[in-house]
């Protein structure tokens, strides 16, 4: 891992910069040398390597932002973003090429229908302060294949990679067509008062409302992916240690700051202690000196987050059943889990984004579902450990922006398929070729030869009822 002090400190953009950058963006797009695929091939393979030669000061970043261990780092984030980039230059050409349209009556079948892919246009990407560089770089791969030109705003809440990812754009990607801006909310807000032909926005529900807002009022397409209370039901029939295993490290992995971790584990009654018992047992296999003084287990990113997590705690009415120590110097809070018997406890009223969950038990699995439609209609994420008949049953009776059966967010570990929340956790989805669609309008086309024209004779005036009716 590179030298921390090789990280330069954080600096937000000059504001009065911002206008300039994306009317340059506008420039680039207008002379349309971003829809050249090649010129798209390129950036893609200049992105793969300034994130690759870079990646040892990644670590290092990520690191200093959020003590992430070097493997998730690799996993989760550069290594991530590196597949991205392949895949998306091994399938740019198919991805891009033009569409035959066959749902064709007859009658318009020699008019060659198709569906033309263009670039959306200049593109806003705003990320969260989790997986700063997926979350961002991540569609910025897709913005790049589908030719638009992008603004990137990382998060300021991890400083220190917001500000190796301004490096890594500036020395490798086309100045003219991609800019990374860094800052907060007044920077934020400044680009928010710009013409945007999408915004893509990753973050809370909160500032989601005000990114909807704004585009709103000029009619710019959004996606958001937001967050939400997602469940994890545990039944009868679920393989209890196998269940711990997989819902502890969902919650352990980057301490809990992942979108679609459990919040909550809704567990039948009947196995509630034998779960817990493989709650704690699973915590001591995976960190026998303690999550604390384990390289393994991040920090939470600030103060503000801690004390929110921490308060969460404070505050339910529930019985702490694993973990329950915090350390504020260290932000460090201990993979906690808490029992509670309502669905207003403070563990289950707020999305803890963080080491915390809340257990609570059920009688009938209907009740269990009523529970997490009560909580949360449509979270992000939905995770069962049942039988097969048991995983229907609760598919059947709720809806989620994604879910993983038998483990915990495994279908957000597939980076090639499609990902995204519904209702209050989000709309639109990235990913893979869904990455490149997000930024690319579908244009339906037809070209009509001139020798049709005796044959559409009969649309023209003086109209002529017999012929219509024929
Ligand atoms: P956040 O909403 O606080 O910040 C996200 C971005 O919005 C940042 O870049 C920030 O600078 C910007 N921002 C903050 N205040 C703003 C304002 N007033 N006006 C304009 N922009 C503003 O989110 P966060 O704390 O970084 O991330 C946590 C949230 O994000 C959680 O709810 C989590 O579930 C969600 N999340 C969702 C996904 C997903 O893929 N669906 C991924 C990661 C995080």
């Amino acid at each position: 891992m590179a030298d921390q002090k090789a990280i330069p400190p954080f600096e937000a953009t000059p504001v009065a910069e911002i206008r300039l950058s994306q009317a340059r963006l506008l420039e680039t797009f207008r002379s349309t040398k971003t829809k050249d695929l090649e010129y798209r091939r390129v950036q893609l393979r200049r992105l793969y390597w300034g994130i690759k030669d870079n990646t040892e000061l990644l670590l290092a970043a990520l690191n200093k932002d959020l003590r992430k261990p070097a493997f998730e780092s690799l996993l989760t984030e550069v290594d991530w973003c590196l597949q991205d980039c392949l895949h998306a230059i091994k399938h740019l050409s198919s991805w891009a090429k033009d569409e035959k349209y066959s749902d064709v009556p007859l009658q318009f079948s020699l008019n060659s229908a198709r569906i033309r892919k263009d670039p959306i246009g200049t593109v806003l990407i705003i990320g969260a302060y989790n997986f700063p560089i997926m979350l961002t770089f991540g569609p910025l791969v897709g913005a790049i294949a589908a030719g638009c030109p992008a603004i990137i705003k990382p998060s300021e809440v991890s400083p220190a990679t917001a500000m190796v990812m301004e490096k890594i754009a500036r020395e490798s990607l086309d100045p003219d067509a991609y800019v990374v801006v860094n800052g907060a909310v007044p920077e934020t807000t400044e680009l928010l008062d710009l013409k945007w032909d999408k915004i893509f926005y990753t973050g809370g529900g909160t500032v989601g409302t005000i990114i909807a807002t704004k585009a709103a009022k000029t009619l710019t397409p959004v996606t958001l992916e937001l967050g939400g209370k997602n469940p994890a039901f545990v039944t009868r029939n679920a393989n209890l240690r196998l269940a711990a295993r997989r819902l502890l490290w969902g919650k352990v992995m980057n301490a809990g700051q992942v979108c679609i971790s459990h919040n909550y584990v809704i567990c039948d009654r009947s196995v509630l202690s034998s779960f817990i018992q493989e709650l704690e047992n699973t915590h001591k296999d995976f960190f026998p000196e303690g999550a604390k003084n384990s390289p393994d287990f991040a920090r939470i990113v600030n103060k503000r987050h801690f004390q929110r997590i921490k308060q969460m705690i404070d505050h339910s009415t529930g019985k702490i059943v694993l973990g329950g120590d915090t350390d504020e110097d260290d932000l460090y809070i201990e993979p906690t889990a808490v029992q509670v018997d309502n669905v207003t406890d403070s563990v289950l009223v707020e999305e803890s984004f963080g080491p915390l969950f809340g257990i609570i038990p059920y009688t009938s699995l209907k009740e269990g579902i009523d529970i997490m439609n009560e909580v949360d209609r449509t979270p992000l994420a939905l995770f069962v450990f049942g039988s097969k008949k048991e995983e229907t049953q609760v598919l059947n009776s709720c809806l989620s922006g994604g879910a993983s059966m038998n483990d915990s967010f495994f279908h957000g570990s597939v980076f090639t398929l499609p990902f995204g929340g519904v209702g209050t956790s989000g709309t639109g989805s990235y990913r893979g070729k869904a990455s490149y669609d997000t930024f690319t309008h579908r244009r339906s086309l037809t070209n009509t030869p001139s020798w049709m024209d005796k044959l559409l004779a009969v649309r023209y005036m003086p109209y002529n009822m017999k012929q219509l009716r024929q």
